[in-house]
This record gives C-alpha cells, sequence and structure tokens, in this order.
C-alpha cells in the first residue's frame, strides 16, 4: 500500500492525519462523510469534487475560516497550502470545539482597522 492510498480521506478506513500525525477512526455510522481531522481540524486536498478523491495535489489543506450557511449550520473553510484551492467542509460533531471556536474568533484578534471605528458606529 503506498503512502498516498493510506492517506485517502475516506469515511470507511482509518487515516493518519497530514498535520498532527494522529490517527483519525472512521466517522460514525450515520454522520456525513469525514473529510478532516477532528483534533486539529486539518485536511488534504485529494478531491476535485467532493468525494471522489480524484485530485493530484495531496496537499495539506489548512482551516482558514468559520462559514456559517443560511440555516445556521457551520462550514470549515479549508486552503490547500500547496496550491491555494479553497473548499468549504461540514463540521463533523467531534470536532474539537475549542479549535472550532478559536477559528471563528481570529478574525476578531487581528482587526485590519482601529477598534474606535466600531464604537463610532453606535447608534446607528
Ligand atoms: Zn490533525
Ligand atoms: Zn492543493
Amino acid at each position: 500500500m503506498s503512502r498516498y492510498q493510506r492517506l485517502n480521506l475516506q469515511d470507511t478506513e482509518t487515516f493518519i492525519c497530514l498535520n498532527c500525525g494522529r490517527t483519525v477512526a472512521p466517522a460514525d455510522s450515520g454522520s456525513e462523510q469525514r473529510n478532516h481531522c477532528p483534533f486539529c481540524l486539518w485536511s488534504a486536498h485529494v478531491d476535485l469534487r467532493i468525494g471522489d478523491r480524484r485530485s493530484g495535489c495531496r496537499g495539506k489543506m489548512q482551516p482558514v475560516g468559520i462559514w456559517i450557511k443560511e440555516n445556521g449550520e457551520w462550514a470549515i473553510i479549508h486552503r490547500c497550502a500547496k496550491c491555494g484551492f479553497l473548499r468549504a467542509n461540514r463540521v463533523a460533531a467531534d470536532d474539537d470545539e475549542m479549535r472550532l471556536f478559536t477559528l471563528a474568533a481570529k478574525p476578531l484578534t487581528r482587526l485590519p482597522f482601529p477598534f474606535a471605528v466600531i464604537e463610532s458606529t453606535e447608534g446607528i
């Protein structure tokens, strides 16, 4: 079995996270396809379309943000560190909640404008 085959993020098999090296078990039955590590939230660029495993990139995909869908469901925005490909992936029930929170709050710790701008909009 090659390294790439072993690292395929298939929901039916255990894989080793490319980022943190932890062993990730298949998703529980009934849940969505496992496409990222529940511990560090990183993924891998293995799909051209979700689930097809046809990408030749195989780069590590960094969790870079949270997208809240219209129905309130959270998705993680992953960006490939190798080619820059962006993809949204559904949050899984066993994802690390503190890491999700930290990811969602990160932009608030790095505002690209002075905080006073926010205070000045009060009452609008
Ligand atoms: Zn990981
Ligand atoms: Zn890539």
